[in-house]
């Protein structure tokens, strides 16, 4: 595998344009089967760095962020991180589902980083390209250390999961929004178990992510709900949209934000499959639909968020307040040259 071999310049060029190591030379630590996650190997590593600075920031709403694993069991047919698996040289279909990469070491390396006079202690994402509560994170753990890490810098991020695990890390979270700018959202595309568990068998189902979302709200966590991917002909319906946003609604979420299914490369290819085995009939109406690259045409997009926002309004998801997530966050150290050399990579994904 390509990490196995890196630090030689082997990896090929990141998305800086520059060559980097992921991790460091021998960093793969242990490959392994677990008995209690069946179908699932574990590749631990030692990161050589953590914090990545997002490619093409300025079209994404962050320039940071934080992923502790690569691949994700929650197996997203649409999952458009998949193609952040051929760069370890792993297959970017099922290899994704099932080839967890583990950052072992990233709640130490996290602490360190932010440590640095060089961070400039900017906002940090994560969830953007791998789920960080994926079922690994039950045996792994390492959410709890990134998160106390970000805590003790008063360092503002954000978190996005399908996740139910994140309800382990409450304490964690709430004395992280006491300090710091959080913002804490799930994801809850539709409420149809059928597509449920043939577009996202390996994650929790949607009753639950939304039952997330009221616990953490109970709990003072305002939550906010991305609604994505909204997957045409399957999911956006005037009926399922508005049985969605009324269930998000009901669960107290603090802002509903609709997205069109988008099919990069990687993701495209697995999603396109697995239309034609599922709906061969609408694997034409795709190509037309998709036919101008990997975005719905705008069209489109523009008719789900208008029927989103009309419904969000109509069962009262207000905007988010301002100060949601926000506790007292210190003042900041001035920006200063980021740290380390970027681990690859970094794309957002509709978790
Ligand atoms: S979309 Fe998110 S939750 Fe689903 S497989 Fe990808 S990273 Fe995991």
């Amino acid at each position: 595998m390509r990490w196995e071999r890196l630090g030689d310049g082997s990896d090929g060029p990141d998305a800086g344009g520059t060559t980097a190591a992921l991790f460091g030379a021998g960093a793969v630590t242990r490959t392994f089967d677990a008995p209690e996650f069946r179908g699932i190997t574990f590749h631990e590593v030692r990161a050589r760095s953590i914090i990545n600075r997002v490619p093409g920031a300025s079209r994404l709403p962050f320039e940071w962020t934080v992923n502790p694993y690569r691949g994700c069991s929650h197996a997203c047919v649409y999952c458009f991180a998949r193609r952040s698996h051929a760069y370890l040289d792993l297959d970017t279909g099922i290899g994704f589902d099932t080839q967890i990469v583990v950052k072992t070491n990233a709640g130490r390396l996290l602490r360190r980083e932010l440590s640095s006079p060089r961070w400039p202690g900017r906002h940090i994402a994560m969830g953007t390209n791998v789920d960080c509560y994926q079922r690994a994170e039950g045996r792994y753990r390492l959410m709890p250390e990134i998160l106390a890490a970000l805590r003790d810098h008063a360092n503002p991020f954000s978190l996005l999961t399908k996740g139910t695990l994140i309800l382990r890390d409450l304490d964690l979270l709430r004395s992280a929004c006491a300090v710091a700018e959080v913002g804490v959202s799930v994801s809850v595309a539709f409420l149809d178990e059928e597509l449920w568990r043939a577009v996202e068998p390996g994650a929790p189902a949607p009753g639950r992510r939304l039952e997330v979302v009221r616990a953490l709200g109970e709990h003072g966590i305002g939550c906010g709900v991305l609604m994505a991917p909204v997957i045409p002909f399957l999911s956006d319906s005037p009926a399922q949209l508005r049985a969605t946003v009324r269930a998000i609604a009901a669960a107290g979420a603090t802002s509903v934000t609709p997205l069109a299914l988008h099919l990069r490369p990687g993701a495209r290819e697995w999603f396109t499959a697995w239309l034609a085995r599922n709906h061969p009939g609408l694997v034409r109406p795709y190509e037309a639909l998709y036919s101008e690259g990997a975005y719905a045409p705008r069209w489109y997009q523009r008719q789900i968020t208008r029927q989103v926002h009309e419904l969000a309004e109509e069962y009262g998801i207000g905007p988010s307040r301002p100060d949601a997530h926000r506790g007292a966050a210190p003042p900041r150290r001035a920006p200063g040259p980021e740290p380390g050399p970027e681990p690859g990579p970094t794309q957002l994904t509709l978790l």
